[in-house]
Formats: structure tokens, sequence, C-alpha cells
């Protein structure tokens, strides 16, 4: 009898601690959310975006451009008036929970399109084309499982996690997620401060960040420069094929053209630095930040030695 009892209570207490799990595990997540951005007239960011598409996907009328200015306010009124809110023009908590859309693989909306936006920021690169296929999928599976979020549809915690994250602001990696495992973007160059990311020809590449093309070749083969907007110098070499002309602006994420071996090279890969005044920088942490879709470090403070041998 007394065994009976015993194992009752055993029983008793794994389900306790069964059941406190299940209480305390969708909770967990949620408190460690970042807060919704507060978005007004005279913000320029990602979310801007984001939101604009969403303001769309309301069927409001705006241009989709990354400025908050009298439009998106106007926009945001209206829909804050339809939906039981104070029409202040701001996109606080409150309007960011109404604005969001519960999104699922196959999804075809402009609510997509504020999705895909959204998961650039965390350097995904996807195009933004308002289609959830296989990359979209990827992207989100990734995203949700890199803080413990679970489930393959885009809800509320979702959407809370991607605009009130840091993201890498106004950069993007210069190759797709998946090509590369991140242990290659900690890499040291083999004589100065550079990475060489072994990528097969033909590997579509994008500007790190915005700025202006330049052409270069010699040992650099297929070579492009970038003169950053955050007044870097960035160097793709050996690429196979150049997408951009010389003297071109592109945007963050941008293709560039295909990676390859051209030039001075004993296969192929893609041979990337970063120059801040004409001295070469350690692009490993500037490449791992975006990778993790953290804020990322200015160039001017990435070290000078200590990334090759
Ligand atoms: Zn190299």
């Amino acid at each position: 009898m007394k065994s009976v009892f015993r194992q009752l209570a055993m029983w008793l207490g794994a389900l306790t601690l069964a059941v406190a799990a299940a209480l305390t595990g969708p909770t967990a997540a949620q408190a460690a959310a970042p807060a919704w951005p507060l978005l007004s007239n005279g913000s320029t960011d990602t979310n801007v975006t984001t939101a604009q598409y969403l303001l769309r996907h309301r069927r409001y009328s705006l241009t989709i451009d990354g400025q908050y200015g009298p439009g998106t306010t106007s926009a945001v009124k209206s829909f804050q008036s339809a939906n039981g809110l104070s029409a202040d023009g701001v996109i606080g908590a409150q309007t960011w929970g109404k604005l969001v859309v519960t999104l699922s693989p196959g999804a075809n909306n402009d609510a997509v399109r504020a999705l895909q936006v959204a998961l650039n920021k965390y350097g995904y690169n996807l195009v933004v084309d308002g289609d959830w296929g296989p990359a979209t999928t990827n992207a989100v599976n990734s995203f949700k499982s890199a803080r413990g979020l679970s489930g393959g549809s885009v809800d509320t915690t979702t959407w809370q996690y991607l605009t009130g994250g840091t993201g890498s602001g106004n950069y993007r990696l210069v190759i797709g997620k998946s090509v590369l495992p991140r242990s290659e973007y900690d890499d040291p160059h083999h004589d100065y401060p550079a990475i060489d990311l072994p990528t097969l020809t033909g590997t579509t590449t994008y500007a790190i960040t915005s700025g202006t093309i330049g052409h270069v070749g010699g040992s650099c083969g297929l070579g492009i420069g970038i003169t950053g907007d955050d007044g870097a110098y960035y160097l793709y070499c050996h690429l196979n094929s150049r997408s951009v002309a010389a003297g071109s602006r592109v945007s963050a994420g941008q293709v560039l053209g295909y990676t390859g071996a051209t030039g001075n090279v004993t296969g192929p890969h893609l041979h990337l630095e970063v120059r801040v005044n004409g001295a070469n920088r350690c692009p490993q942490n500037m490449l791992l930040a975006i990778y993790d879709g953290v804020a990322v470090p200015a160039p001017s403070t990435l070290p000078a030695t200590g990334c090759f041998y």
C-alpha cells in the first residue's frame, strides 16, 4: 500500500513539473520580447518601411519609402480612427498591436512584403516580392528558433521581436545567410586584414551597405568597391560577373554580382576588405554582427590587427 502512495506522489510530482513547464514556457519567451518601436513624423528606418507595407495591406494609400512624413502620418491617423485608437499619428505599442497581421507560409500580399523587409534587418537578404515561398520559410524558421519561438507562422509576438529588435541597421550580409555557417565569418585572412569567404562560382553577392560603386581590376579580378555612406570603403574581389555599373548608387542588400575566381586566386572565393581612411580593418566583427542581426560596430572601431597570420 505504501508503495502505491509513493508511486502516486511521484506521479503527481511529475505532473506538477510538466504543468509548470507548460505554463512558464511561453511566458518566459514573451518576457524577453523587445519593446515595440515608437515611430512618428520624421522617423526613417526599416521599421517605417515595414509599417508602410502593413498600412498598404490595410488598403491605405501611401508611398513606400521608409520616410515617416505627412502621407504616413495621415494614413496612421485614419487607421487609428477606424480601429478605436486615439488618432495621434504615432505608431506605438497599441497601434502596432492592431496593425500587424498573423501570416503563414504561402501568403502573398503586402503584409508579406512588410515581413520580408523586417527579416532583412537581420541579414536574410530576401527579395521583397510579397510571396511567402521557401526562402521566406527558411528565414522565419531561423529567426524564430534563434529566439526560442515555436511554430511556423508569424504572430504578434514574432512581429514584436522583428520590429523591436536592434537588427543590423543599414547593413546586410554579403552573401545569402544559408550559404555559409556562422563559423566562416570569424576566420583570419592569410596576410593582412580582410576575409576570404569560400563561395562557389555563381553565388549572389550583395552590397554590405549603401554607397557608390567603383569597378576594380588587377589582382582583384572582376572587383567592386563601395564607397559607403558610413565613410568606409568596401572591396569585393574575384567576382565572376558584376551587375552594377561604376558610379551607380546601391542600397544595402542590393545585388552586386556573382562570386567567382577571377584575378589572383587559387580557387573560387569572395575576398572582402573594409578600409577606413585607406587603412585595412578586420571585417570579422562587422560580418558576425550582421549575421547575428545585432547592432553593427562602426567601421572606425574595427581592429586593424588580430585577424590575419
Ligand atoms: Zn583574400
